[in-house]
């Protein structure tokens, strides 16, 4: 056996027939579709094919969809546009749980631009409170900004009840969704968010393209500014080669969107199950109803994560921690601290994502091969809540 992904929320394989639809589009297709002659026009009539994929997936027209250079690039548009669009308004409604593209931004317009920001906070299984949320939105509340899934826990959250309630008072409301889209059902024509980002390497795309979606009629502000592509809301020539590979995966996520939910669940359970049978002091985060099907975050006690990836990664296995290590200081990952995991519990959070790529031999393969693993690491360095955690280097990639 060589290697067995199974990090596929950190970055996932490029599907092989993703791979061969955009083969052309680096030889004989080169052409810059906004060209009037026919090196343009071949091009462009693959883009709006590609527009209309995207589109479909998520329930939106074509028209609303706005290709960018990732899911970073997407929410940090989305942001901005809303605080643009709506200068008198100078607060903010996030979680503490969000991605970093989200909260480092949030914490970024605080410091430096004076806006105020509301973090709502979870309980232990990650969940979102919905009264709190409703209290936290004020008339000066430009934007609120609420992951569908998280990268981390898997945990999806309340999107469609939380973007009425913002409608209700008039407050924009984006999801990041990066981590939803290809997993889960999403349907815009019925749930009623605003924005909402997705990024195509999380999807069986290349790295290098994402897309936000921009609600018809909605006020927005281009992040950059330059030509006119992109209908003047995203300027840059553009990525052909990621836009039509994230046409062709999102294309094939329809497709495989049942199998994500039954065979990629079924085997994600069987590893979760597996390992918590068979290893004492060990503990699913998250919420254990309303997760992703292919991710599952669990704590080891008493072990450095770090230690466990790397005595996996010998026999090949690729999974993340929940620890990092922020200017020396030891702290693990800021989803497990908002779910208030203990630290001797949160070090040795690993987090296991897999995707249609899995097999049943891999699975098996893992949770055979993971608990003498933990039991040595217990044996040879065991450490307590009351002695000091060793050093780590590594977090969760995300
Ligand atoms: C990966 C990820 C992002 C960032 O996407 P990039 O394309 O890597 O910029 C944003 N949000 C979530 C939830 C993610 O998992």
């Amino acid at each position: 056996m060589d290697t067995i992904y199974l990090d596929n929320n950190a970055t996932t394989q490029v599907d092989p027939a993703v791979f061969e639809a955009i083969k052309p589009y680096f030889t004989e297709l080169y052409g810059n579709p906004s060209s009037m002659h026919r090196f343009g026009g071949q091009v462009g009539a693959t883009l709006k094919q590609a527009r209309a994929s995207v589109a479909s997936l998520l329930g939106c027209e074509p028209e609303e969809i706005i290709f960018t250079s990732c899911g970073s690039e997407s929410d940090n548009t989305a942001i901005r546009s809303a605080l643009n669009a709506r200068p008198d308004r100078r607060h903010i409604v996030t979680t503490a749980v969000e991605h970093p593209a989200i909260l480092s931004l949030c914490k970024y317009l605080e410091k430096k631009d004076g806006y105020e920001v509301t973090y709502l906070g979870t309980d232990e299984y990650g969940r979102l409170d919905l009264e709190e949320y409703k209290t936290a939105l004020r008339p000066d509340t430009a934007i609120v900004s609420v992951m569908w899934a998280n990268n981390e826990t898997g945990n999806i959250y309340p999107i469609e009840e939380m973007a009425q309630i913002a409608k209700e008072h008039d407050v924009i409301f984006h999801t990041d969704a990066v981590q939803a889209v290809g997993k889960v059902d999403i349907d815009l024509s019925r749930v009623p968010v605003d924005m909402l980002s997705l990024s195509g390497h999380k999807l069986h795309a290349p790295k290098g393209v994402g897309a936000l979606f921009v609600r018809k009629r909605l006020p927005f502000r281009p992040f950059l500014i330059g030509g006119h592509q992109e209908r003047s809301r995203r300027a840059g020539t553009e990525n052909t080669t990621g836009i039509i590979a994230l046409g062709k995966a999102c294309e094939l996520a329809r497709e495989h969107m049942a199998e994500e939910n039954t065979e990629v669940k079924r085997l994600r359970d069987k590893l979760e199950k597996g390992l918590l049978a068979a290893i004492p002091d060990s503990k699913l985060n998250g919420d254990p109803e309303h997760r992703l099907p292919n991710t599952a975050n669990i704590s080891f006690g008493y072990v450095e994560g770090e230690a466990i990836l790397l005595m996996m990664d010998q026999l090949g296995i690729a999974a993340s921690s929940g620890s990092a290590c922020t200017s020396g200081s030891l702290e693990p990952s800021h989803v497990l601290r908002a779910m208030g995991v203990p630290f001797t519990f949160a070090h040795g959070s690993i987090r296991f994502s897999l995707s249609r790529f899995n097999t049943e031999k891999e699975i098996d393969f893992v949770v055979e091969t993971l608990p003498p693993i933990i039991a040595n690491l217990r044996k040879l360095s065991p450490f307590s809540a009351d002695k000091q955690a060793p050093a780590c280097t590594k977090s969760f990639s995300e």
